[in-house]
């Protein structure tokens, strides 16, 4: 079956990628030629996913999933959650992002940390969604330089290392999005 991901970041979709069966052929919305920015403008992670999901169903015709993912911190009343990408403003900036979150915990003792991926997936005039969540806690400095976003200060429940110290297919197999896209191959091998 061939399905879009409606996501623009390269590293996601490698990562995505990684994880699929061979059954699935993934489409990049750069190969189906939407070039627009899709407006996230939900307040909750799973209604952004959706948001994308539905847009490029909508619009182009084609079954989708969109992921949605936030960094919610215990001590900071679950931000930046919804918030993640533009935390430091609008640029968006990863490094920005990392300094005004270790700025913001700089007085807490309690560090600990969730990733919490939705995936909405838009099929026919259905929508389904399926989340996955990976408990840790936020470093004090940023260690390794792999991965993306958030990954170099957060170092998942059982770990050493952070997230941009590990294997693609480590963080592939205990991650957020890992465990959302398992739930969502599950669905998928129903629909063969
Ligand atoms: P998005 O909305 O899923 O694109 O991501 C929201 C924010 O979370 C962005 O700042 C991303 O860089 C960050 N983010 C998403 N997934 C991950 C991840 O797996 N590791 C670290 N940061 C992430």
């Amino acid at each position: 079956m061939t399905l879009v991901f409606a996501t623009n970041n390269p590293n996601k979709l490698k990562e995505v990628q990684g994880l699929l069966p061979s059954y699935i052929q993934l489409k990049s919305l750069e190969d189906i030629g939407c070039t627009e920015d899709i407006i996230e403008d939900a307040p909750t992670i799973e209604g952004n996913a959706i948001l994308k999901a539905k847009y490029i169903k909508d619009t182009y015709g084609y079954d989708c999933f969109a992921d949605d993912t936030g960094l919610e911190v215990i001590a900071l009343n679950n931000e930046p959650g919804v918030y993640s990408a533009r935390y430091a403003g609008p640029q968006k900036n990863a490094s920005d992002n990392m300094n005004k979150l270790l700025i913001n915990l700089a007085t807490q003792t309690d560090r600990s940390a969730q990733f919490k991926t939705v995936i909405a997936f838009a099929k026919a005039n259905s929508m389904y969604t399926f989340e996955g969540i990976c408990k840790g806690e936020i470093t004090k400095e940023r260690q390794g330089d792999g991965g993306f976003g958030y990954d170099p200060i957060f170092k998942p429940e059982g770990y050493e290392a952070t997230f941009a110290q590990m294997a693609l297919a480590l963080k592939g197999k205990i991650g957020h999005r890992g465990k959302a896209v398992a739930k969502f191959i599950e669905y998928t091998a129903t629909l063969q």
